[in-house]
């Protein structure tokens, strides 16, 4: 232990920056090239002047994802910064839910809305073979994130608006659309924790009840997907009821919801009838 580490945890402990020590050791890692605190025995004047400089930004409450620039989601790290949503770990399991629905199903089309960093899309193209995801999004300030992250992949980066693109699908293309929309009410867009208001609007905001995109999708992406397909949907901790009652409105059948390792509910499930009408 030594002590710039222990300054570093007082001082963001001190900005009321929540998992402090966390924190603190996931910069003092960024500052060192790589060592561990509780080990390490002192830093280089260099170093410490950079650990520094992070801990300030830290303690302004910018996202420790955005100062890494590198956040890890499953068994794989994806570029971040200002512009786009941070993965989180809630969503990982938004993603397993696809990735189990396509496990029997060969090569599988999939469409990733309002990508973000790309992490669903990514995820199911790792652990799906033969999957070929398209990952969509809309924001000029998120894309750059997302073309690095689809680059050297057979991942397809679209720049395209959720509320205009189901329009060039083709009827019955796809085998699942996966979204994580953005989800929060106004009223939640009000109180944000400092860190998130620092994450792009554009990817929070979903309208006055928070369910805007939910509407539009359940309404408009039927189409897109096979007879059999599945629609499946991150959604807010109390979304599931309202969410649930939007597919059925829309004639989708089987709809569930799974719950994430914190106990919330987190992924709706929704499948297009098998009966071709
Ligand atoms: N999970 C995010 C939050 O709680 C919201 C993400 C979203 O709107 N899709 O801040």
């Amino acid at each position: 232990m030594n002590a710039e580490f222990q300054a570093l945890c007082a001082r963001l402990t001190a900005a009321g920056v929540p998992d402090a020590r966390f924190d603190a050791a996931e910069l003092y890692r960024f500052a060192t090239g790589g060592r561990d605190p509780r080990l390490d025995n002192g830093l280089t004047e260099a170093e410490a002047a950079r650990l520094a400089a992070l801990g300030e930004r830290r303690a302004a409450r910018e996202p420790l994802q955005y100062i890494l620039g590198e956040w890890d989601f499953m068994d794989f790290s994806l570029k971040v910064g200002p512009g786009v949503l941070c993965p989180r770990a809630d969503s990982e399991v938004v993603c397993e839910a696809a990735i189990d629905l396509l496990k029997d199903v060969p090569s599988p089309t999939v469409f990733d809305l309002c990508a973000g960093t790309g992490c669903l899309g990514l995820g199911i193209a790792r652990h799906v073979p033969g999957a070929d995801v398209t990952c969509v999004e809309k924001s000029p300030a998120a894309w750059p994130y997302l073309t690095a992250n689809t680059a050297g992949t057979a991942v397809c980066a679209v720049q395209a608006d959720v509320f205009t693109y189901y329009k060039g699908l083709p009827a019955a293309c796809a085998d699942l659309i996966i979204s994580n929309p953005p989800y929060l009410t106004g009223a939640e867009m009000g109180e944000l924790m400092p860190e998130t208001a620092r994450e792009p609007a554009m990817a929070l905001d979903g309208g006055a009840d928070g369910l805007d995109f939910y509407r539009l999708l359940t309404a408009c992406y039927k189409d897109a997907l096979r007879p059999g397909g599945w629609l499946v949907l991150e959604i807010g901790y109390a979304q599931a009821a309202d969410v649930l009652a939007l597919g059925a409105a829309h004639g989708w059948v089987h709809g569930s919801c799974k719950k994430d390792y914190g106990g919330n509910d987190r992924a709706i499930l929704l499948q297009k009838s098998e009966k071709r009408c």
